[in-house]
């Protein structure tokens, strides 16, 4: 791709001018361009504010070839890109009656009448064709006039990610076909990013290839970026490598969340989940019901806060006497009593230290996942980072991959 090729960025809303959100979707699109070899260079926010977003997007159509908009796509009245694309390109906006059709459904879907606000969200202008967006009910644009391309996206970044790399990348990369560039993205967890670092050390050697590590919630990532005609065997060939070198630590590729992955093969086999948790407080049942299949295998959850509710909930006391509430005891025992107390086939059980604090006189970030089957018991000791909210979700995400584990270790996985 042409290296005079220039995108800006325009990410619109007040909330983010006043510090209220963070702009996460700007530094998601723009490390996501160089993958494709477009240079960005700006990045501007603006108010939900007509006058002013008409203006920076004629400056950007001034001085960029393509434009990414996020935000401002909603059904309300300030949610004005759309009206301002079509004021800046001088085109009408009207009703398109396949994307009326489709958010109609959607609403009926959701058992809710549509306001008629929303029939916003079913415009376009001549030079638009409309972008899907299966998780939310604003279509993006993709906009060509005048050798410029507009790309407008929802703002919620769960909505402009997926439509960014399904939607957006495909075209982008067709428009210049000479240069094929694909991706795809191997997730471990329990392995140190250094480690990372060092073992991918020989992949960025390769000519055709580009290797980027990224840490996330859910562990470390590996994305790696193949370019030219045989882009696609480079991928494969690469992929099964890094699958080979991280094996015991790769757990998913591109979109695959744990969650989404353990429901679906829980409900594949018709069994079924409880959790208890103690220290990442609900968190763990929220991750869960994340995933599109968690109704067919998800139970319940118990939120075990005390040695009192843990003690309620049929964890025994001498346990707890004996080897503290942090300890792989008790997250066995936790895990065998919400599998029983909600009549599942497994249960799942947190318990660590989230924070600096040494309760029992153990280190901060001590933490036990526990699994109880019908096989038996499992438990694994952790390790959090300090802060709070961190040991938070990296307890919910190990007690996934630790389930995730234990059902590779049953032979309960489907493909
Ligand atoms: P909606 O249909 O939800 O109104 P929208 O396309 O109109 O979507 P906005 O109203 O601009 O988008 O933003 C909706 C929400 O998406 C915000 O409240 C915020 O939580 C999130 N969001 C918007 N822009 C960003 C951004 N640049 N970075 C991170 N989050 C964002
Ligand atoms: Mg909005």
């Amino acid at each position: 791709m042409s290296s005079r090729y220039k995108a800006e960025i325009v990410s619109v809303g007040t909330e983010l001018l006043r510090g209220e959100i963070t702009d996460t979707n700007a530094s998601y699109l723009a490390a996501e361009l160089p993958f494709l070899g477009i240079e960005l260079h700006r990045v501007v926010t603006v108010a939900d504010d007509h006058e002013q977003l008409c203006q920076v997007l004629r400056q950007a159509m001034a001085r960029s070839d393509l434009i990414i908009t996020g935000g401002g796509l909603g059904p309300t009245e300030d949610d004005l890109t759309r009206d301002c694309i079509a004021d800046v390109l001088g085109e009408k906006l009207s009703v398109d009656p396949e994307l009326e059709r489709q958010l109609r459904t959607m609403f009926t879907r959701m058992g809710r009448e549509m306001p008629e606000h929303n029939i916003r969200q079913a415009v376009l202008i001549p030079s638009a064709v409309s972008l899907p967006n299966p998780r939310g009910t604003a279509p993006g644009w993709w906009v060509d006039k005048d050798e410029k391309t507009i790309v407008a996206l929802p703002g919620p970044p769960r909505e402009l990610m997926p439509m960014w790399r399904n939607e957006v990348t495909p075209r982008l990369q067709a428009r210049f076909p000479g240069e094929s560039i694909l991706s795809r993205i191997i997730k471990t967890f329990t392995v140190a990013e250094a480690r990372v670092s060092e073992l991918v050390q020989p992949f960025f050697k390769a000519a055709n290839l580009e290797i980027g590590i990224y840490s996330k919630p859910d562990g470390i990532h590996i994305r790696f970026i193949a370019h030219g005609d045989d882009a696609e065997q480079t991928l494969d060939t690469t992929e099964a490598q890094l699958e080979e070198l991280f094996s015991p630590y790769v757990w998913g590729k591109d979109d695959d969340t744990l969650e989404e992955i353990v429901c679906n093969w829980l409900t594949n086999r018709g069994l079924t989940l409880a959790t208890m948790e103690d220290g990442t407080g609900g968190l763990l049942a929220g991750s869960i019901t994340e995933a599109s299949k968690s109704s067919g295998c998800f139970r319940g959850g118990l939120i075990a806060s005390s040695s009192e509710t843990k003690l309620a909930w049929g964890v025994p006391e001498d346990l707890i006497k004996q080897h503290g509430a942090i300890s792989a005891e008790v997250a066995e025992a936790m895990a065998a009593a919400a599998r029983e107390r909600l009549s599942a086939d497994i249960g799942l059980s947190t318990t660590g230290i989230a924070g600096l604090d040494s309760p029992e006189g153990k280190p901060p970030g001590l933490a036990f996942v526990g699994i109880s089957d019908d096989h038996g018991t499992r438990t694994w000791q952790q390790n959090y980072p300090p802060s709070r909210a961190d040991a938070r979700s990296r307890g919910a995400v190990a007690a996934l991959f630790r389930l995730r584990e234990r059902l590779i270790e049953l032979g309960l996985t489907t493909s």
